[in-house]
């Protein structure tokens, strides 16, 4: 399966692709983490990312498509992927068609900017990938991740004025993309809810209704 997961900041992407892509057994491929870790690494991605990621703005296009690119022609991909936070503009999923990569549906997590903002405070995550919230999704040991044992740090994006910026940046950016797809016919909505594992239930009976 060749899934698109879309949604705002603190939809709940993450959460639901790591879920999918361990029921799946396909990579789940976050560009936002990709970039958080080439920061952290300190390479000249991360170098030229970084900017834009702490503003709240996308970095840009040519970048990201050229990661993405790479990794679906990757062998670990063969078999299925989820793209996490990919396409997140027109010039991106213009791209991604580009490619050649057949795409067989794309879920959006609706989450109106309300909740988003009362959510992304809470939200806990892990250098491994994994995310928390502290009342939805809380981990065993607090502050301590379930699934590698590290310690959770607060986003330095999740700030509220950032976060501001990023569901502007979502609302003129990424929308249209969920037009785009909804066009081909590959749009599949979900009304992301309060309780992740609520979520995880809609975004599967989601998918099930177009035989994924
Ligand atoms: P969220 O969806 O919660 O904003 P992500 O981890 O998906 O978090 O993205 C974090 C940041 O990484 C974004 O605000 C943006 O700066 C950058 N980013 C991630 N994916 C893309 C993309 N496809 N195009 C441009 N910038 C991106
Ligand atoms: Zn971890």
């Amino acid at each position: 399966m060749n899934l698109i997961i879309m949604g705002a900041p603190g939809a709940g992407k993450g959460t639901q692709s790591e879920m999918i892509s361990a029921r799946e057994k396909i990579p789940a491929i976050s560009t936002g983490q990709i970039l958080r870790e080439a920061m952290k690494a300190g390479t000249e991605l991360g170098a030229v990312a970084k900017s834009y990621v702490e503003r709240g703005d996308l970095v840009p296009d040519e970048i990201v498509i050229g990661i993405v690119r790479d990794y679906l022609m990757s062998e670990e991909c063969k078999n299925g992927f989820i793209l996490d936070g990919f396409p997140r503009s027109t010039a991106q999923a213009e791209a991604l068609e580009k490619m050649g990569v057949k795409i067989d549906a794309v879920l959006s997590i609706e989450v109106d900017d309300e909740r988003i903002i009362r959510r992304m405070g809470g939200r806990r995550v892990c250098e491994c990938g994994a995310s928390y919230h502290t009342d939805y999704l809380p981990p065993k040991v607090d502050g301590i991740c379930d699934k590698c044992g590290k310690s959770l740090y607060v986003r330095a994006d999740d700030k509220p004025e950032t976060v501001r910026n990023r569901l502007v940046n979502y609302h003129n950016q990424t929308e249209p993309v969920l037009n785009f797809y909804r066009e081909r016919g590959l749009l599949v909505t979900v009304v992301g809810q309060e309780k992740v594992e609520d979520t995880t239930e809609c975004v599967r009976k989601a998918l099930a209704s177009v035989g994924k």
